[in-house]
């Protein structure tokens, strides 16, 4: 998939940090960087990093085949509740004994695609299990 360089320059950001918006209207979290609170609709709005830290609410193994990216299935996706407050859809990697509601998880950056096998490789934030 070819991705636009300079747009996914200028979008970095919230490629590689995970960024949360805060309402100081209603006083929800929510999870990416937006200018206008998704529940109240005030604009009114702080963005903050979050801790990378979080929680697994719920999860499942994924067939969804990725065109050069066969090697990689089946993949772990979870619904992963943040301290802050927001819940965020992330796949989960290095997830050799599976992954279940409660566990424990990071933000860790890893490959998400590329160009071509001689082109760009971008990246962005997934999940892996925390060693306690
Ligand atoms: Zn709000």
């Amino acid at each position: 998939m070819k991705h636009s360089i300079p747009i996914y320059w200028r979008s970095r950001s919230s490629h590689y940090r995970l960024e949360v918006t805060k309402c100081r209207t209603c006083g929800r979290v929510s999870f990416f960087r937006r200018k206008v609170c998704p529940y109240c609709g005030s604009r009114d709005v702080e963005v903050a990093t979050a801790t990378g830290r979080g929680r697994v609410a719920l999860a499942t193994k994924s067939y969804f085949r990725v065109e050069g990216e066969e090697e990689y299935l089946p993949r772990w996706v979870a619904l992963v509740e943040l301290p802050e407050g927001a819940r965020l859809l992330s796949e989960v990697v290095d997830a050799f004994d599976g992954v279940n509601s409660g566990d424990e998880v990071e933000a860790v950056l890893r490959r998400v695609s590329s160009d071509d096998p001689y082109g760009l490789i971008y990246y962005g934030l997934k999940f892996t299990k925390r060693v306690l």
